[in-house]
Formats: C-alpha cells, sequence, structure tokens
C-alpha cells in the first residue's frame, strides 16, 4: 500500500480523492516539485522549496504550508517507502471550486498532494551513454515555472521512447534550451555550455549544483551560454541532467554518434565532482 498526503491527511493511494473541480484537472492550474531523497535524506531541500515559491508566485499562489511542515510530510511518507534512496513528488494546484471558470476562484483552499516512491541507489560510477532525439518545442514561455501543465513535455517524451532515446532534446528558434524534462549541457569547441536561466527554460536544481561545481573547478572550461542545434549537433560531449537522473550523457542524438560515440572525459570529470559532493552530504 503506497502512502500519499492529500490536504493534510495521511491516506492509501487506492482511497485518495480529488474532486473533478479541481483547477489542477480542469485547467493544468497548479504547480510541482520532484525531490530526490539520497540515504534517507532530501537532496537541495531548500532549493526545491525554494523553486516550488517561486513557481507559485509566478502564478499568483502563495505556499500553503510552512517548510517544517513539508519537512514533516516527507519524512513520514519516506518512513513508508522500503528503500532510503526515494523520490518525492508533491503538487499544489488552485483548488477545487464547484464551477470552471478561468478566473481565480475567491475562496478556495488549494490542493495539496505529496507520495513517495523508492528510486534506484544513486551510482558511484559513471553513467552508460543514452540516446537523445531532437524535437521542436512548442512549449509555452514561462518554462521557468514548475507548471503541472505538461502536454509540451509529454508528447515529445512519448516520441523518444518510441524511437528507443531517453530523452527529446527541445529546439525553439534554432536553440536547444533544455530536454523535455531535463538540462542540457554540451562541450562545444573544448567549452562546456549550459544555456543561462530565462524563461525558456526550467532553472535545474542539478544544473545548478552542476554550475556550482564548475565555478569551483575554473581548469574546466565553461560557459554559461545558450546553444543552436546546430552547434549541439557538432558538440563533443553532451550531457543531461535532472534531480532522479542526476547527469547522464547521450552518446547517440537522432541516431548520429555525438563526438566519437563514446562516454566523454569532461563528463567523467564533472561526474566524479558531482558524485563526491553528493557523497559529503
Ligand atoms: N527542465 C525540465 C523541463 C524539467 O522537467 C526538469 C526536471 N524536473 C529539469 C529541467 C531538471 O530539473 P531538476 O534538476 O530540478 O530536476
Amino acid at each position: 500500500m503506497t502512502l500519499v498526503y492529500l490536504n493534510g491527511e495521511y491516506l492509501s493511494a487506492e482511497s485518495a480523492k480529488i474532486s473533478p473541480f479541481d483547477r489542477g484537472f480542469l485547467f493544468g492550474d497548479g504547480v510541482y516539485e520532484v525531490i530526490p531523497v539520497f540515504g534517507g535524506k532530501p537532496f537541495r531541500l531548500a532549493e526545491h522549496l525554494d523553486r516550488l515559491d517561486y513557481s507559485l508566485s509566478q502564478i499568483g499562489m502563495t505556499n500553503p504550508l510552512e517548510r517544517e511542515q513539508w519537512q514533516d510530510i516527507f519524512f513520514r511518507l519516506g518512513a513508508d517507502v522500503a528503500t532510503p534512496d526515494q523520490s518525492i513528488y508533491l503538487q499544489i494546484t488552485r483548488g477545487a471550486p464547484l464551477q470552471r471558470d478561468h478566473r481565480f476562484p475567491e475562496n478556495s483552499a488549494p490542493t495539496v498532494f505529496v507520495y513517495a516512491k523508492p528510486i534506484a541507489s544513486p551510482s558511484l560510477q559513471p553513467q552508460a551513454g543514452i540516446a537523445c532525439i531532437t524535437a521542436p518545442d512548442w512549449r509555452w514561455q514561462r518554462c521557468d515555472i514548475k507548471s503541472t501543465s505538461l502536454l509540451g513535455s509529454v508528447l515529445p517524451s512519448e516520441e523518444a521512447a518510441r524511437a528507443n532515446a531517453r530523452e527529446a532534446i527541445l529546439i525553439r528558434d534554432g536553440m536547444a534550451f533544455e530536454g523535455a524534462s531535463s538540462n542540457v549541457f554540451a562541450v562545444i569547441d573544448g567549452v562546456l555550455r549550459t544555456a543561462p536561466k530565462n524563461r525558456y527554460l526550467l532553472g535545474g536544481i542539478t544544473r545548478d549544483v552542476v554550475v556550482e561545481l564548475l565555478a569551483q573547478h575554473p581548469d574546466i572550461a565553461f560557459s554559461e551560454a545558450a546553444f543552436t542545434a546546430v552547434e549541439l549537433r557538432s558538440a563533443s560531449e553532451i550531457w543531461i541532467s535532472s534531480s532522479t537522473r542526476e547527469i547522464l550523457p547521450v552518446t547517440l542524438l537522432d541516431g548520429q554518434p555525438v563526438g566519437n560515440g563514446e562516454v566523454g572525459e569532461v563528463y567523467k570529470r564533472v561526474w566524479a565532482l558531482y558524485v563526491a559532493f553528493r557523497q559529503s552530504l
């Protein structure tokens, strides 16, 4: 039985119910977070909760819970999961007033849903290379908000899976800002690059960890500079990053080898820095 948190109650997943008028259901009017837990400790918890506050502020909502309350919920749900390595999903919607109206409801309590699930133990070894595809980015212009309106990611993710690829790197006006559910790094002409944060990408927590580590290792040539799809195709290394996938090297892009088709040396260095950081916590 999976335990979930819904609006102040702890319930079995089977018995948790929300209204069909929930604005998350009707409009995708909500935000979410996915927080990895390694060895029983939420990774970068403060940063995830900061991003949650940011997403809420951008859609005109305030956080319905205090940080200690979130921590209590994560602790209680986490204790119910068999493994110490987990991922926590939380979602807040603008509630369930008993009519469908685009305007914000006046007196509607938000819907708060949280659950935790086991994930595989994080690896110490460099990850194996994965295949990715490119796909057009037809999402909206506020990708900095971690919104539950996710069709623009669902469709290219499905397209990737059908092509036996793990991720779709999205192309908007010729630029490769991010993946359907990940940030993207590429080594182009010897310089590691990732797009600076803007409204066309989610400010990934994993991305930020990598950027912080790179700031401490200036011998690795790095620039927060966006790149085009053409530059992406010329890259000697490509990686994707996300909380649950961590950092994965891309060795095949649209069926073509990336660089020499092997996991790159820059990746291996940064992966070692990342693992040392994760293990230090
Ligand atoms: N971009 C998008 C569109 C995402 O969905 C995700 C994963 N939630 C990311 C980037 C990576 O963010 P994080 O490292 O915080 O998981």
